[in-house]
């Protein structure tokens, strides 16, 4: 079996209320090897090629505030001028140039069986508010998709984590160069793995 590799990033709001070393230190404990780490301020063309530009993603995102809104009884077109989820996701990702620029942002690199599915699920629902408890999102964070959108923002959901294993590889390579992560063993995987 091969392991993955997951890209995360502590946005800026996660950078600035201190809360670097409480994440890093849940990917830890439950035994993902940490293969990079770094901190770097990142330009506005490096989140615009870190998030996607197809239609299916753009299409996901407005997604997310259209169902919220029909939950709350809000006109999207207010905010948008549109209610055409490709156009919201499309808007929602030129906040996340400006969001994403706020501040340096932590980077760390883990590598794991199923490293996708864990990070995911320790990083919790994308949405603060249904993020739940124990998640990272859902611990540390409480913002919401009418409160973000009005203020013309995204979200602030304190991480990012790869959500596919085709993600990690182009993310990881996307933000690390190949001599800044590294091949070695934790003493630990004789014990989670039974290696010899
Ligand atoms: P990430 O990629 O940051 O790990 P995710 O995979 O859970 O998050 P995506 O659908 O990839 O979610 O959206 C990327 C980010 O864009 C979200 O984490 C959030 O900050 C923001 N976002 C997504 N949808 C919306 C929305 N409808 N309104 C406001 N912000 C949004
Ligand atoms: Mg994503």
């Amino acid at each position: 079996m091969k392991k993955q590799r997951a890209l995360l990033i502590i946005k800026p709001d996660g950078v600035q209320r201190g809360l670097i070393g409480k994440i890093v230190s849940r990917f830890e404990q439950v035994g993902l090897k940490i293969i990079g780490l770094k901190f770097e301020w990142a330009n506005k063309e490096k989140i615009i090629a870190h998030y996607p530009e197809t239609d299916a993603w753009f299409a996901k995102v407005g997604q997310r505030t259209l169902t919220n809104y029909a939950k709350k009884g809000l006109d999207a077109k207010k905010v948008f001028n549109t209610d055409k989820d490709v156009e919201i996701g499309k808007i929602v990702k030129s906040w996340l140039v400006d969001y994403m620029q706020e501040s340096p942002v932590f980077l760390a690199v883990v590598e794991g069986y199923d490293a996708i599915e864990i990070v995911r699920k320790l990083s919790g629902n994308t949405i603060p508010v249904l993020a739940n408890p124990g998640t990272i999102r859902g611990d540390f964070s409480h913002d919401t998709i009418d409160l973000a959108n009005e203020q013309n923002r995204p979200l602030r959901n304190i991480i990012h984590a790869s959500d596919t294993v085709e993600d990690g590889e182009k993310e990881v390579n996307l933000w690390f160069k190949e001599d800044e992560l590294f091949d070695y063993k934790l003493a630990g995987e004789k014990f989670m793995y039974s290696l010899k």
